[in-house]
């Protein structure tokens, strides 16, 4: 059996609570067999994004009943983390070039969400929110590793002369926040956008170029304020810290300083990208009478709503988003990073992915304890496997 590097996490090595990290790992070469594996590709990958999911698994904060539940639904014990992706298709199973178009040479991303077919939603179209997905590099072996067995139906065909490999890598968490920015029409509206992390950074670039009037970063950590700034936000606001003891109460004086920016009425738009309870709160705060929430960011456990009969006196609309529509969110992100005129890619390449500096970690010297320190530095690593 040919075996190739991979970065892992297996049971029968280290128990989920008692470890952290992934593991440089050899693991079996995928191949493709019978049955479903006729309509599936082999992967060669050439790079691929590390997100705030695997910063989760990492550091053991969330995806662990996902990981053991499949892993014992399989039968196994290991799996292979990873599921943003840039490569080449090496093999194609024996249904795939008629019922999906692709042959081996062809570069493609991927959905991370595999999805039944049969269920309810997926039968409305509404595969984001398939009752049966599995996630790539999380409930299935993913792409931190040379090769990744994927089903064809969850590619997508990558044109590298129109967009750099590195970002392609990474068109997957940019479509979460192209999603975020598609629940209602942004042009000339004005827009909140809370936390800039990298979801949070993607929508300030996608904000402006689906013609928002004024885009608001609201914003704790100074580097990615930053970053928000030169992303083209009109203003970026520090937010109050919420008191320990009331971690949901929202901050009356930036309310105050986002009415003031929006002529005493509120933004349109206000988009939560980071999950704390007091900014959800601050995001409906924020949002104008009839206006809509956008709720993007994760956590887990209870969040408190303050003055909760305001959402329905103001007639404020909310919004839970997930994932990417498939694969209409894919077809927005293409467009909007192809675009030679918008500078989306460009400010991808260079503010977000900081030029490759530093960003860019090399598989084949993956050091865990030194990717750690890139973990701290950068928003946005992304790992080469084959270049
Ligand atoms: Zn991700
Ligand atoms: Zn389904």
């Amino acid at each position: 059996m040919a075996t190739m590097r991979a970065l892992t996490f297996d049971t029968s090595r280290e128990s989920w609570e008692g470890s952290k990290g992934m593991v440089v790992d050899r693991v079996e070469v995928p191949t493709l067999g019978e049955g479903p594996d006729q309509s599936c590709c082999i992967v060669r990958v050439r790079y691929a994004g590390f997100c705030g999911t695997d910063r989760g698994i990492w550091w053991r904060k969330s995806m662990g009943d996902m990981v053991l539940s499949s892993l014992a639904e399989d039968g196994a014990t290991k799996r292979t983390f990873g599921h943003e992706l840039l490569g080449e298709i090496v093999e194609v199973g024996s249904k795939v070039v008629t019922k999906y178009g692709y042959k081996v040479g062809d570069m493609v991303s991927t959905e991370s969400h595999v999805v039944c077919g049969a269920c309810y939603q997926c039968r409305l179209g509404e595969f984001h929110v398939c009752a049966n997905d599995r996630i790539i590099g999380v409930s299935m072996d993913g792409c931190f590793a040379e090769y990744v067995k994927i089903p064809a139906k969850a590619l997508w065909p990558t044109d590298l002369s129109k967009i750099r490999p590195e970002v392609a890598a990474i068109q997957e968490p940019f479509g979460n926040a192209v999603h975020a920015c598609q629940i209602t029409d942004l042009r000339g509206k004005t827009v909140a956008i809370l936390g800039t992390g990298t979801i949070g950074l993607f929508a300030v670039l996608i904000a402006r170029g689906m013609g928002a009037g004024k885009v608001i970063g609201i914003e704790p950590d100074a580097r990615h304020r930053e970053l928000a700034s030169r992303l083209g936000c009109d203003e970026v606001l520090v937010p109050t810290p919420a008191p320990k003891d009331a971690p949901w109460t929202p901050d009356p004086a930036l309310r105050e300083r986002v009415f003031e920016l929006t002529d005493g009425v509120g933004v349109d738009v206000a988009m939560d990208m980071a999950g704390f309870e007091s900014s959800v709160n601050n995001a409906v705060r924020l949002a104008r009478r009839g206006g809509h929430i956008v709720l993007f960011g994760l956590r887990n456990g209870d969040t408190r709503i303050a003055d909760f009969h305001r959402i329905i006196m103001d007639g404020k609309q909310l919004h839970g988003v997930v994932g990417r529509r498939l694969f209409q969110t894919w077809e927005v992100t293409r467009s909007l990073l192809e675009n030679t005129q918008n500078g989306v890619q460009d400010a991808v390449w260079d503010v977000i992915l900081n030029k490759g500096q530093g960003t860019i970690v090399d598989a084949a010297t993956f050091d865990p304890a030194a990717f750690e320190d890139v973990m701290a530095r950068h928003t946005k690593p992304v790992l080469r496997w084959g270049g």
